[in-house]
């Protein structure tokens, strides 16, 4: 299942769209009192599903709602999708020593791990199966992570950056990893189709996907949110301990707003906080980090 997430940047592609025929509706056979009933085991099922399908993050010892998917499909996952995802994006890019560049930034922030999630004492306890890979695209400005662990920045995005300013778009997408995103969005999403279910059930003639469509819009835009924000908060945490500078992750917002500019704007504005929130959100995290200063040293 090629599901991408956590995409930082413009040239996102609406997900999950127009999937929504569920071939057995009742439609007009049932009586208005048995769609109900029907309709109404069907949420529970659903929601109970969701709710019971939990897993320990390994990381950070929380409880999420991961539909119960153990970590090895998940890494599976993610190694079947990145080879058609990357080729998406022109391949593997030919900048040698760029791929070089990003292979030790992310080696660093992986080392850093151990230091901000207190489940891994090691580097070698890191569950998720982590690669970095710098994409030929030189139009597209994006860098997203699939599930498990294989990471992705473009080019267009690579090419504007500093060092310290690719460990922050790296530490983000490493976190996306950490939190098992990809898995809590699809479990996400299983919810809402098993309820669209039931409401097409308990409508009769409402298509089942026009509600799919309803619900996910809005549940989609406000999960995304909260994910970029963690992301945000826990790749800076990264970042500071593999020694960069956090102050260059609001520079990468800078480029990112300057880059939403074009084409991309709309679909990037319905999954991602405004720019200018994140950047006020980061100034505020290194303000309580480092009270007297960001201490001189770090790789900017
Ligand atoms: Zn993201």
């Amino acid at each position: 299942m090629a599901v991408r997430f956590g995409g930082l940047g413009t040239g996102h592609r609406p997900r999950g769209r127009g999937r929504g025929g569920f071939g057995h509706s009742l439609g007009r056979r049932g009586s208005l009192k048995t769609r109900l009933v029907i309709a109404a085991v069907l949420v529970v099922v659903a929601v109970g599903g969701y709710l019971l399908n939990t897993s320990t993050n390994p990381y950070t010892g929380q409880q999420q709602r991961t539909g119960g998917v153990p970590i090895e499909q998940e890494i599976a996952m993610g190694l079947q999708a990145a080879p058609q995802m990357a080729q998406q994006f022109g391949g593997r890019s030919s900048n040698v020593a760029g791929q070089d560049l990003l292979e030790r930034v992310g080696q660093k922030l992986l080392r850093a791990v151990p230091q901000v999630y207190p489940g891994i004492e090691t580097i070698d306890d890191i569950p998720h199966r982590f690669s970095f890979t710098l994409l030929d695209d030189d139009q597209t400005v994006n860098a997203f992570a699939l599930p498990g662990g294989p990471t992705f920045i473009t080019d267009a995005l690579f090419d504007q950056l500093t060092e310290g300013q690719v460990a922050g778009v790296m530490g983000h997408e490493i976190v996306h990893v950490i939190q098992s995103h990809g898995l809590e969005r699809m479990a996400k999403q299983n919810l809402l189709q098993g309820i669209a279910g039931a409401a097409t059930t308990a409508a009769g003639d409402m298509s089942a996907g026009q509600v799919t469509q309803m619900v996910g819009n809005f549940l989609q835009m406000s999960y995304g949110r909260e994910d970029e924000l963690e992301c945000d908060r826990e790749g800076l945490l990264l970042m500071v301990k593999a020694g960069y500078d956090p102050r260059s992750m609001i520079e990468v917002m800078k480029v990112l707003e300057k880059a939403s500019g074009g084409r991309g704007a709309p679909e990037w504005a319905s999954t991602h906080p405004d720019p200018g929130n994140r950047q006020q959100a980061l100034a505020e995290q290194i303000k309580q980090m480092f009270p007297d200063g960001v201490p001189a040293g770090l790789v900017p």
